[in-house]
């Protein structure tokens, strides 16, 4: 969500004959901020500190994203040397009070990477109308807004048309997608999206369990567009824990929608969320998200310890009760385990063919892109590869997190 608004914001400011520049050269610094987790909004706070050796009479600096609706103009209080806070998506205010201040040498700049690059963010709905108490995104922005079925497809078209080979739905329960038309939900704007000619592949996230319509299942299953990957947090393995949350689910619902994703895709990347150490968080309700983990052998799972955000439910109205050291102790454990079950997983991959959608080269300029169920994928002997192509790889190699293969030249065995 956030890459989306930054995306959108740079689009408005190259339009406006803005151009990116290093920090150390450049004019205008924006920070796009996320506060979902206290980590998150220590670090803008540290950023900000930082850049006040940064800042002159001459340079601006502005804050927009998530801390803006938290905080408002607290922050230039806090923060003097900070000159604008910019609420979400109101950035063409910014950008007409910044009119006349620079004079810009456009051909000194760095060349930017590209606006249209091989994905496109397109944001379905803004806001989250759930109230789960451990979360301030609903306080932050606010409740759903849903974009027009038609102006969805017409952006992703054009998207295509400038260049990008994959679009990424957006919504922070993108599931519960309905076209304020009435022109259907996201199974319908899914399978007019996918028609589009030129696009390769399509994503969306996030999903939420109690939202996930089986139509939707069965469209990616019967798509050769729609990304076989699935990001559907479950947040905790414990019923009572889940109650607390007000995630809406039972950890039974929870199994049983990805036993039937499992049925119809047998190959699904599955990707999660897990809260440890929410209020009320027992042993045994942690060892209940331990065995759903090991249960569910997902491909991805991220693991936050619980912080309380200022607000919510969970902060003001229940006890932050499990210990630091405890929290840290179970995400620990957590990650370990989900480092056994992925390096599992990939290990599969060794022998098989994947698909891969290039995104670019790395430091030693080999290709790199993902394979349909999400997995990162190096090339190897892909020299002549370009970001947006489609390649297939043999795959050789495969640690946790990604996997290595060799280029399948088109109709024919692999390059020796
Ligand atoms: S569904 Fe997601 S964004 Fe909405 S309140 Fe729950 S955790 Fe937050």
């Amino acid at each position: 969500m956030n890459s989306a608004d930054s995306e959108s914001l740079a689009r408005r400011l190259l339009a406006a004959g803005y151009v990116e520049d290093s920090l150390e050269r450049a004019d205008v610094a924006i920070l796009n901020t996320c506060v979902v987790r206290q980590a998150s909004e220590d670090r803008v706070y540290s950023k900000l500190h930082e850049l006040k050796e940064w800042k002159t009479p001459d340079r601006t600096i502005a804050v927009t994203g998530c801390i803006v609706a938290k905080e408002g103009e607290a922050l230039t209080r806090r923060f003097p040397h900070l000159d604008a806070v910019v609420p979400i998506g109101d950035y063409d205010a910014f950008i007409a009070n910044l009119e006349g201040r620079y004079d810009y040498s456009l051909g000194e700049a760095l060349p930017h990477a590209g606006r249209t690059g091989v994905s496109h963010f397109v944001r379905v709905i803004q806001g989250c109308d759930h109230n789960c108490t451990f979360c301030i995104v609903p306080r932050v922005r606010g409740r759903e807004k849903h974009v027009p079925l038609e102006a969805v497809v017409a952006e992703c078209r054009q998207a295509v048309a400038d260049g990008a080979k994959e679009v990424v739905l957006l919504g922070q329960n993108v599931d519960d997608y309905h076209d304020p038309d009435g022109r259907g939900g996201l199974a319908a704007l899914v399978r007019k999206v996918e028609k589009i000619p030129g696009l390769r592949r399509l994503r969306f996230l996030t999903s939420h369990p109690q939202d996930l319509e089986t139509e939707l299942l069965e469209v990616m299953a019967a798509s050769d567009v729609v990304c076989r990957e699935l990001q559907l947090p479950v947040q905790s393995g414990d019923d009572m824990v889940l109650r607390r949350m007000a995630r809406g689910y039972q950890t039974r619902h929870y199994r049983a929608i990805v036993d039937r994703a499992r049925r119809l895709m047998p190959d699904i990347g599955l990707v999660t969320d897990v809260i440890v150490g929410f209020p009320g968080e027992s042993e045994a309700a942690y060892l209940n998200t331990r065995a759903l983990i090991e249960e569910m052998q997902f491909d991805v799972v991220h693991i936050a310890m619980y912080s309380p955000r200022p607000g919510t439910f969970a902060a003001t109205r229940m006890v932050d009760d499990v210990a630091q050291e405890e929290k840290l102790r179970r995400l620990n454990d957590l990650l370990a385990l989900q480092r056994e079950i992925a390096a599992r997983k990939t290990a599969r991959w060794i022998g098989r063919d994947a698909e891969v959608l290039i995104e670019g080269h790395d430091e030693l300029n080999r290709p790199y892109g993902r394979i349909r169920q999400g997995k990162r994928a190096n090339v190897l002997r892909g020299g002549e590869i370009a970001p947006g192509d489609v390649v297939n790889i043999r795959v050789l190699q495969a640690t946790a997190g990604q996997l290595t293969g060799l280029l399948i030249p088109t109709n024919s065995e692999p390059a020796a």
